[in-house]
């Protein structure tokens, strides 16, 4: 099995960084917007609550207090009705009944004098004529020197009710009697109907509450009565102050609650609804802004994504020429390339600058690595890099080799310079009226070899009888020392071996050396 190398530090594209990033901050952006809006609607949706909660509690708060200024109005008029006539049983009985069936206000009525003893009551169905008034809060009712309005009771009839009582005072000041009003808390009264007639399909409610955190209303008529348990509501009432918050409910609930004081009782209305009901529309707005926000942000990405691509193109294109990069090649790739910012302009302006130094540089080595520097004919690499490409080619070829004679003396009688410039002087003379194909090389120490690519061998012989001679007329002053000698061989193509062709030439200089020397030997 082959095991998969991995890079580390993983290399990773710029492009898809790029995409990553934008796509990434886009998301967060997102979820930031989505989280920002949530918490707006949702402080909007509670603060409208517990607005609209509080306006509705001050509402109903006022009606109740209306209602109660309204009850004791007719019972103060009612006792100054009585006051003065209490013997007149029938007077005092036909107002007990003005009292209760006039206005629905109350459920039953009680007159009684000062000494608790009940002159009338109505409805007649109470049958309490006659009867003492015994109950503590009937007693404080008597006692009281204005009107009152008890704190809710279970009485002796069973009925749980408020007792709403006005003194009957004579005209002297003296206390003549009292009348009593209830109002019964868990059947149909005025004030059930006044509180009753808010309903709600999301759980919300109202329900009322006194100073001793004693229910007087609720939904569940079973709980009048009571007192209530943990609710701050509740307790802002006991204080005395109206106002509204999100609390927990006795139950457990987080609720919406706007409360209010009645002035006259000091009771308080508390008008709540759950937290979750209040916040029930903020799905809805949600996929509204999810709606508008997303179409928005895509159009933002796919605008941010082009351009950061654009931004990204000249360094991928940059990077793509510097990883694929040969040596010697153009480099029109790299000019092509659109560096429309400056980072990049300079990127490209620095690689086409280095890869024009470093070609520079390679050209120059390789032409001194196939270069012979005393001459600046071509070296040993060259000839047989050169007879290389012709055989490969299949050009068919002749070569030249030669050899100066008695080089030996040249130096030993000029000295070594003497003998350098010498080689200098053979080298011009090999490269006059060579073709641009032709190549002549210093394959040893004043061994020198003519490549003639596309040339006959009595085109070469005459190329190289016209080195020899040139030499000649150049040569020492004695004539002699600086002549050539020179064997001419030809490759005709792939069937001759070019080794022995080699070798050919090589045995005709010596051969031309044999005869003599100052000659060329071809045959
Ligand atoms: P022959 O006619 O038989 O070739 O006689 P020759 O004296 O030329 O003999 P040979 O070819 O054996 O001698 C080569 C001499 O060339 C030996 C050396 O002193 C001289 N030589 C070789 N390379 C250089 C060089 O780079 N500079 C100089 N000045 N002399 C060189
Ligand atoms: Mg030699
Ligand atoms: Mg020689």
């Amino acid at each position: 099995m082959k095991s998969v190398r991995r890079r580390w530090p993983l290399v990773v594209n710029l492009r898809h960084l790029i995409i990553a990033l934008t796509t990434s901050s886009a998301v967060v952006s997102l979820l930031a917007t989505f989280y920002a809006s949530y918490k707006v609607q949702r402080q909007q949706l509670i603060a409208q609550s517990l607005e609209s909660n509080l306006a509705y509690a001050n509402k109903l708060a006022s009606s109740t207090d209306d209602y109660f200024k309204g009850v004791l109005q007719q019972m103060a008029y009612a006792a100054s009705q009585v006051a003065p006539a209490l013997n007149d049983t029938r007077r005092v009985d036909a107002e007990a009944r003005r009292l209760h069936l006039q206005t629905d206000s109350l459920n039953s009525v009680v007159i009684a004098d000062s000494a608790g003893r009940v002159l009338a009551d109505s409805p007649p169905q109470l049958n309490l004529r006659g009867s003492l008034l015994h109950t503590p809060q009937a007693t404080q009712a008597l006692e009281a020197a204005g009107p009152r309005v008890s704190a809710p009771y279970l009485a002796p009839s069973g009925n749980m009710l408020v007792l709403v009582s006005q003194p009957i005072v004579a005209a002297d000041g003296a206390r003549k009697g009292v009348i009593l009003g209830a109002i019964y808390l868990r059947q149909q009264s005025a004030l059930n109907k006044l509180l009753g007639t808010h309903y709600y399909h999301d759980g919300s409610y109202l329900y009322v509450v006194d100073r001793e955190r004693r229910i007087l209303y609720h939904p569940e008529t079973q709980r009048v009565g009571s007192v209530m348990g943990i609710n701050p509501a509740a307790d802002r009432i006991v204080q005395g102050v109206s106002g509204s918050e999100v609390l927990v409910n006795s139950r457990g609930v987080e609720m919406v609650a706007g409360y209010s004081i009645v002035p006259t009782t000091g009771w308080g209305i508390v008008v709540q609804r759950p937290l979750s009901a209040t916040l029930a529309p903020i799905g809805a707005l949600m996929r509204q802004v999810m709606e508008w926000t997303l179409p928005l942000a895509a159009v933002a990405l796919l605008l941010v994504w082009a351009f950061a691509l654009k931004i990204a193109s000249p360094l991928h294109a940059l990077a793509a020429t510097a990883a694929s990069y040969r040596p010697g090649e153009s480099d029109a790739r790299l000019r092509s390339i659109s560096s429309w910012y400056l980072e990049a302009a300079q990127l490209k302006k620095a690689m086409l600058r280095g890869l024009g130094v470093f070609d520079g540089n390679l050209r120059r080595l390789q032409k001194d690595a196939a270069t012979d520097p005393l001459t600046g004919l071509g070296n040993r690499r060259q000839f047989d890099f050169s007879l290389a490409v012709l055989t490969e080619g299949e050009t068919p070829f002749c070569v030249v080799l030669l050899d100066i004679d008695f080089f030996k003396q040249v130096n030993d009688r000029f000295g070594h310079n003497a003998g350098d410039a010498h080689l200098r002087q053979l080298a011009g003379l090999m490269a006059e009226g060579l073709r641009p194909e032709d190549l002549a090389c210093r394959i040893g120490g004043e061994e020198f070899a003519l490549l003639l690519p596309g040339t006959a061998l009595t085109e070469a012989v005459a190329i190289a009888e016209s080195l020899r001679r040139r030499a000649a007329e150049s040569a020492a002053p004695d004539g002699q020392a600086g002549t050539l000698s020179l064997g001419v061989a030809e490759w005709q193509g792939p069937d001759d071996d070019v080794e022995a062709v080699l070798r050919t030439a090589d045995e005709r200089l010596y051969a031309a050396k044999a005869q003599g020397r100052n000659r060329v030997v071809f045959g």
